[in-house]
C-alpha cells in the first residue's frame, strides 16, 4: 500500500483547502487511511480494500472522529510541540470544529474511497490490478546479487509511497505558514494553542513502549497484520492520553500557560 499516513491523505487534501466548509477534514483524514487500519482489526485486506466495506469503515470512522473531537482533541494538540517557521498545532482548531453528521459521513466516505481507488491500481492481489494487467512482469532490477521483478503497481505503489508522503507534509506546512483565511480561524487557532505548552515525556511514556512491544510481538502474533494492529493501538491511545490531559485539574494547566509566557 501507500503509506497509510501520510500518503493516503494527500489525493484528498486539497478537498479540505478548496471546500473549507463542506469538509470534515478530520474524517476526510482519518476515512483516508481507515481500510488498512481495518485490516488490522481482523477484516480481511480484500474485504477492507473493496468498495461493499464502506457500509462498516464509513460509520466507524464517524464514531471515532466524535470520540476525538469530544474527549482527545482539545488536549491531544497542546502536546504537539511547534515546528520552526510553521505552527502546525493551529490543525488542532480545524479538528475540533463541529461538522454535521451528513458532512462529517460524506468526508469520511471521500477519504476511504479514494484510499481504495488508489490501492486497487497498486496492489497485486487486487482484482482491478490484475483486470488491468498492471500486476504483469514490466522488468528486473539487479542490485549486486539483489534482483526485484518491477510490476506497474509496484512502480505506483513506491512512487505513491514517496511523493504523496511529500505532497501531504508540505501541504499541511505551507498553509500553516500561508494561512489562508478561508481555511480556518486562525486567531481562534492560536488562542487554543496557547492554552497550554507541550510536554512530550507522559505522551512518549506511553506511545514507545507500546510501539516496540508491538514491533517485537507482530511477527509472532499479528503476521502481516501487525503494523496495522499497532496503528490501531495508537489510535485508541490517542483518545486515552488526549481524554487524560484535558482531565488534568484546570490550575495545572493554567500555570503550563503562565510558564509558556514567562519563557516567551
Ligand atoms: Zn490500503
Amino acid at each position: 500500500m501507500p503509506l497509510t499516513f501520510p500518503a493516503h491523505q494527500s489525493v484528498v487534501l486539497p478537498l479540505k483547502r478548496y471546500f473549507p466548509t463542506r469538509i470534515d477534514g478530520l474524517a476526510l483524514v482519518v476515512g483516508a487511511g481507515a481500510p488498512d487500519v481495518a485490516f488490522g482489526v481482523g477484516m480481511s485486506w480484500l474485504f477492507a480494500h473493496n468498495p461493499v466495506s464502506l457500509m462498516v469503515i464509513v460509520p466507524a470512522v464517524v464514531a471515532y472522529c466524535t470520540a476525538l473531537r469530544r474527549w482527545a482533541l482539545p488536549g491531544l494538540f497542546r502536546y504537539i510541540p511547534a515546528v520552526p517557521c510553521a505552527d502546525l498545532r493551529v490543525y488542532g482548531a480545524m479538528a475540533v470544529g463541529s461538522p454535521t453528521l451528513v458532512t462529517s459521513t460524506v468526508s469520511a466516505t471521500i477519504g476511504a474511497a479514494s484510499h481504495q481507488a488508489w490501492d486497487s491500481l497498486s496492489h497485486a492481489g487486487h482484482p482491478v490490478a490484475a483486470a488491468l494487467g498492471l500486476d504483469q512482469f514490466l522488468f528486473v532490477a539487479a542490485f549486486g546479487p539483489v534482483s526485484i521483478n518491477v510490476t506497474p503497481a509496484r512502480l505506483v505503489q513506491y512512487s505513491g509511497h514517496t511523493l504523496g508522503s511529500l505532497a501531504a507534509v508540505a501541504m499541511l506546512y505551507l498553509w500553516a505558514r500561508q494561512r489562508p483565511p478561508e481555511l480556518l480561524d486562525w486567531a481562534e487557532a492560536d488562542r487554543l494553542t496557547a492554552e497550554g505548552r507541550p510536554q512530550l515525556i507522559p505522551v512518549l511514556a506511553i506511545l514507545i513502549p507500546m510501539t516496540v512491544i508491538g514491533f517485537i510481538m507482530w511477527p509472532l502474533v499479528f503476521g502481516g497484520r501487525g503494523p496495522f494492529v499497532i496503528i490501531v493501538a495508537w489510535a485508541v491511545a490517542m483518545v486515552a492520553v488526549g481524554r487524560w490531559i484535558e482531565r488534568r485539574p484546570a490550575a495545572l494547566r493554567t500555570r503550563e500557560t503562565e510558564a509558556t509566557d514567562n519563557a516567551g
